[in-house]
């Protein structure tokens, strides 16, 4: 049974990607931050079947005790401090977490089990101010915000121990990609959960900022299973994946809206204080080596993903009502 170690396994992706591995067979070990502000909701319902440990990407000997007690045979890193617009109030912690503490792991598998395949979660971010249209593995960065200068740096770390010590390390550019389990500071899940609070009588308005930011969002699902493919591949590589398609926060909106009967018109008020100081423009991907190489397609497209998202919340709502 492979192993599998999994940072930031709380959070959408390293969840899903949890249930993935668990479905595989892998034995799936985790670290998170763990402190009372996490919460455990998207393990709950395969928490029995992970191993939950200690350990920080501040801290380097953590990670090695971690490697040295598991050896896993796979290591994901999602934890980051990943919500790119609230990296303005902590571009130093931003730093030592998301980029400096992508070294720190490195560093703990090449003293401790240099075999071991390495995944680091990449963002379209990096991109920012965008140098092509649609952006490659081959494309310039250039961020606009810590969180994605930061991301970068991830990168090319990661890039650098593949090529100077040989390792299986990979680096995945992936671009939006959303569900249920997306956190309420993304513009998607506050779209969706606005509407279903709307819908069910608990609010009256859903206040956004710029209703004409495009994006390319995809299914964090379908993003899961692209990770995965890219360490069972016999060369390491960089992907980039997304959908190749792009659609407007505007368009969210009437998506989700319309799919509870209503008009987004009356309910959403543009409100400056959700404008953003840097936009990222244009962030439209090119899968085709993730596809070629990997294989992989998505299999929820924009309509489904956003009535997923709406229903879910739905759901979730319902049940705080009763
Ligand atoms: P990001 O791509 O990681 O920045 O994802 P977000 O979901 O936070 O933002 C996506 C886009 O939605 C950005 O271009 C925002 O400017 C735009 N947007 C418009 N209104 C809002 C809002 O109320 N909240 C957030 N988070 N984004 C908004």
């Amino acid at each position: 049974m492979p192993t599998a170690l999994i940072t930031g396994i709380a959070g959408q992706d390293g969840s899903y990607l949890a249930e993935l591995l668990l479905s595989k067979g892998y034995r799936v070990l985790g670290i998170d931050r763990f402190s009372s502000m996490v919460t455990y909701e998207h393990l709950k319902h395969f928490q029995d079947e992970i191993t939950l440990l200690e350990g920080n990407l501040l801290d380097q000997g953590s990670l090695v005790a971690v490697m040295e007690q598991y050896s896993p045979d796979e290591v994901y890193n999602f934890a980051a401090l990943s919500f790119p617009a609230g990296s303005w109030s902590q571009p130093v912690v931003t730093g030592d977490i998301t980029a400096l503490g992508v070294t720190r792991l490195l560093e703990a598998l090449r003293l401790v089990c240099p075999e071991a395949r390495f995944y680091q979660a990449s963002s379209s971010e990096m991109y920012g101010n965008v140098r092509e249209v649609p952006q490659t593995e081959n494309t310039p960065f250039y961020p606009r915000n810590p969180y994605g200068a930061a991301k970068v740096y991830g990168h090319w770390i990661t890039v650098t121990y593949r090529e100077e010590y040989d390792m299986f390390a990979c680096s995945g550019i992936l671009y939006n990609h959303e569900s249920p389990r997306r956190g309420m500071e993304y513009v998607t899940r506050k779209i969706t959960h606005g509407a279903a609070r709307i819908k069910l009588g608990l609010a009256d308005e859903l206040r956004l900022g710029n209703l004409d930011a495009r994006r390319d969002w995809g299914y964090a699902g379908d993003y899961a299973r692209a990770i995965w493919l890219m360490l069972q591949q016999d060369q390491a590589d960089d992907y980039v994946v997304c959908t190749g398609e792009t659609h407007s926060v505007r368009q969210f909106c009437d998506a989700a809206f319309s799919h509870v009967g209503l008009d987004y018109q009356e309910y959403v008020v543009q409100d400056p204080r959700f404008y953003r100081p840097a936009e990222a423009n244009l962030l439209v991907g090119d899968p085709t080596r993730a596809k070629e190489v990997l294989g992989w397609e998505p299999s929820v497209g924009f309509e489904e993903l956003v009535q997923k998202m709406v229903d879910a919340d739905l759901q979730y709502l319902g049940k705080e009502i009763l």
